[in-house]
């Protein structure tokens, strides 16, 4: 027999089931009638972005509940070619229902963020600053001298916690649909502000983090890979290039095939210098630590250098192995964690061999062998 309170929770979980159908088809309806509409660039905007010539750009108009939509540009040299804000063929874009992004570059920055501690850091700094769509995040403008994108990471967790752009990167305008049925918002139209590198870096200290610094980074550490493996991994030959965009000779940019990209560009790929770089994470490195990604061995945010040794190394050369890699086990770090394991599994004591790089390497192989890892 039902009590009262079993009644209760199921009528709640009906209202509920009814509540959450009622906001999508709001969200579609508000969507639908926007794209009637269409979406206007502000004045106030076209007058603070005068100074840095073309800035518009063509972008996507949002699918209603697909969180991925409406941000990316539609155009794929879009770099290259901004609009002025009356240019026929952007207004017949934007009186369609697509929406805008606001190039960035040679000067025009942007930091864009949604959680709570670094949006109260930007709130106060008096410059053009508009709030996203889904109402949480904020888009602040601002003139600078910083010459590379940076992110904002959680350094506890390695999260994201915002974007710096101040190159070949667009911020999605005021006015513009969101997925979820809002409209993007200007919430401060002062004129865009001097913000420097180093005034970036005093508001939002040890949470700043450069791509182009942590590029450098990734590269040396890519390189030390190769040579601890004793070859370089292709990334070619693992991540599926044609989606991408060619950058310059070896250069791909496109989204993340793990974790997906809300703008499509938060991934490139170098298979000269082989090396791969997630922007959102700032994270990245070589073929092996591209493997650890792939096979859930390391998030990407973790894949940092220092992050692939141990247990999760070895884990990630077999995964490579069972790729058809040529892998040979050397390095220094087995022999002392790993060659008492291996010397136990196939029934030998450590006082039975002297264990020196060589010894080790060959134990290695013969205990991956019996674990029938495939290795030749
Ligand atoms: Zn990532």
């Amino acid at each position: 027999m039902l009590t009262g309170k079993h009644k209760n929770t199921k009528v709640r979980a009906h209202a509920n089931t009814v509540g959450v159908a009622e906001v999508k088809i709001e969200n579609l309806m508000a969507l639908v009638a926007q794209e009637k509409e269409g979406v206007k660039i502000p004045d106030i905007l076209v007058e603070r972005l005068k100074p840095f010539g073309p800035r518009f750009v063509k972008v996507e108009a949002p699918r209603p509940g697909d969180k991925r939509s409406g941000k990316a540009p539609v155009e794929r040299s879009f770099q290259n070619h901004p609009f002025e804000a009356d240019d026929p063929s952007l207004q017949e874009w934007l009186a369609a229902g697509g929406n805008y992004g606001i190039l960035l570059g040679q000067g025009l920055g942007a930091i864009e963020t949604d959680t709570k501690a670094t949006t109260e850091k930007l709130e106060s700094y008096p410059t053009f600053t508009s709030r996203s769509g889904s109402g949480r995040g904020i888009h602040a403008l601002f003139r600078t001298d910083a010459t590379e994108n940076g992110v904002l990471l959680d350094p506890k967790t390695g999260k994201n916690l915002g974007n710096i752009q101040v190159k070949n990167k667009i911020i999605v305008g005021p006015n513009c649909h969101h997925y979820t049925g809002g409209t993007y918002k200007i919430m401060n139209d002062s004129p865009i502000a001097w913000l420097s590198k180093t005034q970036i870096e005093e508001i939002f200290g040890e949470l700043v983090s450069w791509t182009g610094q942590r590029r450098r980074e990734l590269e040396q550490q890519a390189g030390e890979e190769a040579e601890q493996i004793g070859f370089a991994i292709p990334l070619k030959d693992l991540i599926d290039l044609s989606e991408m965009q060619i950058i310059t000779n070896g250069e791909y940019q496109g989204s993340h095939p793990i974790h997906g990209s809300e703008t499509g560009q938060n991934f490139c790929v170098n298979t000269e210098k082989n090396v791969w770089h997630c922007f959102r994470c700032n994270s990245g490195g070589g073929g092996l630590m591209w493997i650890a990604v792939k096979h859930g061995i390391l998030k990407c945010h973790e894949a940092q250098k220092g992050a692939l040794k141990g247990e999760k190394f070895i884990e990630a050369l077999k995964k490579a192995a069972d790729e058809g890699f040529d892998i040979k086990l050397w390095d220094e770090r087995f022999t002392s964690r790993y060659a008492e394991k291996s010397l136990k599994d196939i029934g030998l004591k450590k006082k039975d061999v002297k264990i020196d790089q060589i010894a080790a390497s060959i134990i290695l192989d013969e205990y991956l062998k019996s674990q029938s890892i495939g290795f030749v």
